[in-house]
């Protein structure tokens, strides 16, 4: 049985029988693994407390072809984000990055860009001394992208023409549309110039230069809204992520 070493981050951990785990886990080397950790929760086991969602581990596994859970050999911490688990809106945002990615199908093969990007949509919640929603409204439209349904914010997807003042969102097309290119009874978002110079900030610049980005709340919950929308709309079980409904009692 080949063993495989690779870099991972937690995504979730259940609780399996009395005494082990299974983690479902995106890695650098080989995508999404779920793997079963025997004897993990035993209070004096090899893994100590490091088996936790959103830790980035190296871990050693038996990896058997067209086996759905392989068993968990080693894990070694490499970071545990200790300023987002001490902040209670930090963890659900974290939480929600790691929610997110184990509902989209991203299958076995390696994809680097998308370990970089949740790596370092985690690195940056957990160092940031602002609010981190503008990192996690980032991380969704760079997913987007990633996975193949990269909204369009700038011309019309259908005539390419410029567009001004309101304009609405074809969420299918997953773009712009003008009215002569509407696609009757299509979902469509209508956007603020605000929220679509904000949409397109978020899209276009580095995560870590976000601060000050969308000051007023009613601009923020525009973009969540059409956030909200797109998402449910290309990822099957969005609207039932639990840490957002979470980050959404906790917020005032
Ligand atoms: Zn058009």
């Amino acid at each position: 049985m080949p063993q495989q070493k690779t870099e991972v981050i937690v995504l979730r951990s259940v609780n399996y029988s009395e005494t082990s785990k299974i983690l479902t886990l995106y890695s650098r080397a080989c995508g999404k693994v779920s793997v079963i950790a025997k004897g993990a929760r035993n209070i004096k086991n090899r893994f100590g407390g490091i088996l936790e969602p959103a830790n980035y581990l190296e871990i050693v596994f038996y990896a058997r072809e067209n086996r759905e859970l392989q068993f968990l050999n080693q894990a070694e911490l490499i970071e545990s984000f200790p300023g987002t688990k001490s902040n209670l809106e930090k963890t659900a945002l974290a939480m929600a990055v790691c929610e997110l990615l184990d509902r989209l199908e991203t299958g076995q093969e390696p994809n680097p860009l998308l370990f970089r990007l949740q790596l370092s949509v985690l690195r940056h919640i957990n160092d940031t001394e602002e609010s981190a929603h503008n990192i996690f409204r980032a991380f969704q439209i760079h997913i987007s992208d990633i996975m193949g349904f990269r909204p369009h914010f700038d011309n019309c997807v259908g005539c390419r023409c410029s567009l001004f003042g309101k304009v609405d969102f074809d969420l299918a097309a997953g773009g712009l549309v003008c009215a002569a290119c509407k696609v009757p009874d299509a979902a469509e978002i209508r956007l603020s110039n605000d929220a679509l110079e904000s949409l397109r900030k978020l899209q276009r610049v580095h995560i870590s230069k976000l601060s000050g980005l969308l000051p007023s709340k009613t601009l923020q919950r525009q973009v969540d809204d059409f956030l909200k929308y797109y998402l449910r709309y290309h990822v099957e079980g969005f609207r039932e992520l639990k840490s957002l409904q979470f980050l959404a009692s906790i917020s005032p």
